[in-house]
């Protein structure tokens, strides 16, 4: 006989809450307070936007916390503003509806941000509001009362200050209690207002929608909105001239959308803020910051701090990261070596040290950059600084269409555009983020400086021009400029095809000047190296390993292989012994070898394939392979040229033998010098211009989320370059040809 056991008590449910709120609220430091660092970054499936999630424990129950994009209301006028919309929709894959929303707010500056909160009440989610900065307001001698404002509410209503973790826990608390009694507050807006929405309602439902009250609601509100436009796709052709109907019963009942919005939500504010929260009216107060904002945003010493900061920091990044990099370089070297002195020669020894050790190294050499940068960025955001350099720029940036935010990501660019891409993030405008990122790598990186210096060195003559300009530094400055001078058309162009639309004016809040905390700075520094290593690093190795076989694959290595071995004998007897000749015989021979090889690999042929292209602008197919062998890295054309000109792999920009090599080089079978100054300009152009950069490319994917902008990227960049090649090589040979 068998017993019914009791049904089992249903596992306990994990909770899911989001974390929402205007910018510089604290939201990512409470992200922080709460998750620790186990955040996982990714994107919202098929936009840019991305997905910061974490786990913490919540009452004894394992909790998913989601940050959404930092806002100032809930009306998407774009798919990516759409998405927070959708996420507390419960209509995100992978991510269950919310179960409790975390409405952060400045406890200072209660009535703007309580928009974005009468919002989400109309969602019907539990909240909890959370009123950061409370040491601020208290400073500020605002008074307010949590308990009154609560009950006023309807919600948990919490007060913390995020970057000490105070009031942690309460919220903590808040959120359990909010989770079991949820809120439905009833509509804010006037009878005609709530009967369109349930008219509309009706409306989708006839025509087999089903569409969210909320959603609902928004397309109403607003007009050319996100929604209007989605439903327009989706519903009968029908729905433009209801909405028009709609909306001109609305205006009648004296409820004119969009204005009804701003004039009920804030009429509702200042209702429930009535009595319980009270601002001193600290106009005409000096504090501290206006005290030091005075010197930092002042015209002439605002700007000329402001330049020291920026030479500090690109200094840095040039300087500072160099022997970072010259270590994780020389800790590949040795990791080289080390399977090198245990493996015999062959494709697999080389497929490792060549490939894979080399991949790896081709992501990590990036990192002391991006961490340096982000140490910058996250000082300068915590300590408050940012928005005045935003703001000090901003008049410059808006000549080209961008904002203030644009310049540090772009300046950033002139050491390398990855940590300058990542670094679009700061700029909350999608558009101007997007042209950004899209002119970033046209900023002359410091990848493209031994290209420049090896160019200029063995094809700019040292004179000076008019007697007084040093011709070769006067040509390294002009490849500098000539990014800086694109980027602005294009710059330009992007805005008006791409990416139209009005550049908000700058409406950022300058927020108090504090001391920044040394655990959300690293904190951030982590969260971006992190994103970093993941997809992009993944896609940089990938790509590093087929560049490896495209230049290896599919000649026989046999030869190479024994002069390499006859080396190695040669060269293990003790050196005092050593037969120098014979090893450089032996060593002349296997350059040789290599050069063949590289050759008749399936990138040589690539260079001889593309030759009739790259006659145009001057060059033979040597160069064309070696520009082919640098789309991954431009730095590579210097190692591949001295593979073809049989000096080995191993040359600098420095070295004497490629430069006379090059110097010398003629075009096959005949006495004419594939180089003269005009080809060496024409090629600097390229390399100027084009979009060399494969870890760049991942970045950029990784940043937008999609293949589409950094194909993008590579085909407009490309253009240019050619173009800029072409043109520069026949203006230059019109004045030039008979210089060198
Ligand atoms: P977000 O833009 O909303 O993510 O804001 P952040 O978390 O980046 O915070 C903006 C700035 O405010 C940072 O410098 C934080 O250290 C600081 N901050 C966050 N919470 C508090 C707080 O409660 N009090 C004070 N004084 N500063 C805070």
């Amino acid at each position: 006989m068998s017993v019914a056991s009791a049904p089992a008590a249903p596992p306990p449910r994990e909770l899911t809450i989001a974390l929402v709120g205007n910018p510089n609220t604290g939201k990512s430091t409470l992200f922080n307070a709460l998750s620790g660092m186990n955040a996982r970054v990714g994107n919202f499936p098929g936009c840019t936007v991305e997905k910061k999630t974490g786990r913490f424990q919540l009452g004894g129950k394992a909790a998913t916390l989601v940050d959404l994009p930092g806002t100032y209301s809930l009306s998407p006028r774009s798919a990516d503003e759409m998405v927070s919309v959708e996420v507390l929709l419960g209509r995100v894959a992978d991510l269950p509806r919310p179960d409790v929303v975390i409405c952060i707010v400045d406890a200072s500056n209660l009535e703007r941000n309580l928009y974005l909160f009468s919002q989400l009440l109309d969602l019907g989610l539990p909240v909890v509001l959370c009123l950061n900065m409370a040491d601020v307001a208290e400073r500020r001698g605002v008074k307010f009362d949590p308990a009154a404002l609560s009950q006023r509410l309807g919600v948990p209503v919490v007060t913390t200050s995020a970057h000490k973790r105070a009031g942690v826990q309460e919220l903590e608390q808040a959120i359990l209690r909010a989770a079991e009694s949820p809120v439905r507050r009833g509509s804010i807006f006037p009878e005609p207002f709530t009967r369109e929405v349930q008219l509309l309602g009706e409306w989708f439902a006839k025509h087999k929608l089903t569409v969210p009250e909320y959603l609902v609601e928004r397309t109403l509100l607003d007009i050319g909105g996100e929604s209007e436009h989605r439903f327009i796709e989706q519903a009968p052709l029908e729905l433009p001239a209801y909405l028009a109907g709609a909306r001109e019963r609305l205006a009648q009942a004296g409820c004119r959308v969009p204005a009804v919005e701003t004039r009920i939500r804030y009429g509702w504010i200042r209702q429930q803020l009535e009595g319980v929260y009270e601002r001193p009216d600290d106009s005409q107060r000096e504090t501290a910051t206006d005290r030091i904002d005075r010197v930092l945003t002042g015209k002439v010493t605002g700007l000329t701090i402001f330049a020291g900061l920026m030479l500090t920091v690109f200094v840095t990044l040039f300087i500072l990261a160099e022997p970072l990099m010259g270590a994780i370089e020389g800790l590949q070297g040795w990791l080289g070596g080390l399977v090198e002195s245990v493996m015999s020669p062959g494709t697999l020894r080389s497929l490792i040290v060549d490939g894979l050790i080399a991949g790896v190294g081709s992501v990590v050499v990036f990192v002391p950059q991006i961490a340096l940068l982000f140490l910058f960025i996250a000082l300068m955001e915590d300590c408050g600084y940012m928005a005045r350099a935003a703001f000090l720029m901003d008049k410059l940036m808006t000549k080209i269409g961008l904002s203030g935010k644009s310049f540090l990501p772009l300046m950033s660019s002139f050491a390398c555009a990855i940590p300058g891409v990542m670094a679009t993030r700061v700029i909350e405008n999608r558009r101007d983020r997007m042209v950004t990122m899209l002119i970033a790598p046209l900023m002359s990186c410091s990848a493209r400086l031994p290209v420049y210096i090896l160019l200029i060195a063995a094809f700019v003559p040292p004179v000076r021009l008019g007697g007084w300009l040093p011709a070769q530094g006067f040509t390294l400055f002009a490849m500098y400029l000539v990014g800086i001078v694109v980027a602005v058309p294009v710059a330009w162009i992007l805005k008006k095809t791409f990416f139209p639309g009005e550049t908000p004016p700058f409406v950022m809040e300058l927020p108090e000047y504090k001391w920044p905390s040394p655990w959300l700075v690293l904190a951030r520094v982590w969260d971006r190296v992190k994103a970093f290593l993941g997809e992009a690093g993944t896609l940089i190795f990938c790509t590093s390993v087929i560049v490896w076989a495209l230049g290896y694959f599919p000649e026989n290595h046999t030869a190479q292989l024994a002069l390499q071995s006859q080396l190695a004998v040669l060269e293990e007897v003790p050196e005092e012994q050593q037969d120098t000749a014979k090893i450089e015989e032996v060593q002349g021979e296997l350059n040789a070898e290599s050069g063949r090889l590289i050759e008749a690999s399936y990138l040589g042929r690539m260079g001889h394939a593309i030759e009739p292209l790259v006659r145009p602008v001057g060059w033979d197919w040597k160069i064309g392979m070696g520009v082919i062998s640098s789309f991954p890295a431009r730095e590579v054309i210097i190692g591949t040229l001295g593979t073809i000109y049989s000096l080995g792999g191993e040359v600098d920009e420095e070295d004497e033998g490629l430069r006379t090599a090059l110097q010398e080089a003629t075009w096959q079978g005949t006495e004419r010098k594939v180089f003269n100054l005009p080809v060496a300009l024409s090629l600097m152009v390229f390399f100027a211009l084009c979009a060399q950069c494969a870890a760049t490319l991942m970045v950029i994917r990784r940043e937008t989320n999609s293949w589409r902008w950094p194909i993008f990227t590579f085909v407009y960049m490309t253009a240019l370059a050619y173009a800029g090649a072409f043109v520069t090589y026949r203006v230059a040979g019109m004045f030039f040809a008979t210089v060198t």
